[in-house]
């Protein structure tokens, strides 16, 4: 009797008051159960007792009639041949105590899936496998077959995916009854765990296969030819129905992902189907015009006109010299940007020449930006 005197009241143990709904005591047990999960303290005694309390707190509130006789009578109620019979007889096994399977089943989530037994026998999906795969510029632009080998686990071929050596059924495991989970009793509250018999697949194979050891899958190279249509994108993504990993008991294959990266190149930037090259000229070109050569991406040179006056960061488009454009016969622009280049090192000769030429260069509008600068100068002061 002594051990009920000292014994916390079961709401304010939950923290909820005396009205509490079905609700409430559900969800303020939740948070106390996930945080003082046995799995989450290891080797804490206080975080121990602490979700033990909070377990025989909810045990009781969350019955109807437990609660009623609790909040008529207070802990002796389910002492010495109370309701419950005490301790030993409330109720550890599946019985009388639905929200506990639920709330576990979701900590067990929370948990990122103890066992992940969940489906049992259920056939499993094979995972998506993404391959990265580099092209270069001048590949996305004419498009290119390559072939690529990677490892992935394929159904084994020495027992056809079944994982059994003689290929008999595989047999319902004896631990959990084929549930893939295990519940566990810690003196009277019970949680569930995946089972550590079948690794919560609910069934075990008596007679493993000597190649894949019952998993039904060997991870083997797949070599596999990827035809990559021209006009595609950094990131475009080719996508293989089946192509990634394996199923397990007769589940689907993941697909493939082939991810493609686009090699930076060295002369063209790309900008969706244009094409931007800086084409450095000199400031002689500039100033009298001239011809440039420039590449193009299908590996041919274009001549360019410079037209006399040309200032720099000028840009030039030429049509249709651009990027293929995927599912399409038409190509983007090659857009050309003028770099003026300011001789360096110079003779004295060249020296000569130019001091010449800017005596002969006066005023008259050969400079306009120089004059236009000047003249705003001028009304500041
Ligand atoms: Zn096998
Ligand atoms: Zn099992």
């Amino acid at each position: 009797m002594q051990s009920t005197m000292a014994k916390q009241d079961y709401y304010d143990l939950l923290g909820v008051s005396k009205s509490a709904s079905d609700k409430e005591l559900k969800s303020a047990y939740r948070k106390l159960a996930m945080k003082y999960h046995p799995d989450r303290n290891p080797d804490d005694a206080e975080a121990e007792t602490k979700f033990k309390e909070a377990n025989e707190a909810y045990e009781i509130l969350s019955d109807p009639d437990k609660r009623a006789a609790y909040d008529r009578f207070g802990h002796a109620a389910f002492e010495n041949g109370g309701m419950g019979g005490g301790r030993g007889g409330a109720g550890a096994g599946a019985g009388g105590f639905e929200g506990f399977a639920d709330i576990f089943e979701e900590m067990f989530g929370a948990f990122g899936g103890a066992g992940g037994g969940r489906g049992g026998r259920a056939p499993n999906r094979g995972a998506t496998l993404e391959y990265p795969l580099e092209v270069s510029l001048e590949e996305a632009f004419k498009g290119v077959k390559k072939t690529i080998s990677f490892p992935v686990k394929q159904t084994c071929e020495t027992c056809d995916g079944s994982g059994s050596k003689g290929n008999s059924e595989p047999e319902t495991c004896p631990t959990c009854g084929g549930r893939g989970r295990v519940r566990q009793s810690q003196g009277f509250f019970a949680m569930e765990r995946g089972c550590p018999t079948c690794q919560g697949q609910g069934s075990i194979i008596s007679d493993p296969c000597g190649e894949c050891h019952g998993q039904g899958r060997t991870t083997r190279e797949k070599k596999l030819s990827v035809t990559i249509p021209a006009g595609v994108q950094d990131g475009t993504t080719i996508q293989y129905p089946g192509g990634g990993e394996a199923g397990t008991r007769g589940g689907k294959p993941g697909d493939l992902h082939v991810v493609l990266n686009v090699r930076r190149h060295s002369v063209f930037e790309r900008n969706g189907n244009d094409l931007h090259v800086e084409t450095p000229i000199s400031f002689v070109t500039a100033a009298l015009g001239g011809k440039i050569t420039v590449p193009t991406i299908d590996g041919r040179t274009l001549q360019a006109t410079i037209e006399p006056g040309t200032q720099h960061g000028k840009t030039l488009r030429l049509r249709g010299q651009g990027m293929s454009v995927y599912n399409s016969s038409l190509r983007g622009d090659m857009i050309i940007h003028t770099a003026i280049e300011i001789p360096v090192q110079l003779t004295e000769k060249q020296k000569e020449i130019l001091q010449e030429f800017e005596t002969v260069s006066g005023e008259d509008g050969h400079y306009p930006r120089v004059q236009g600068f000047l003249k705003r100068i001028k009304n500041l002061f």
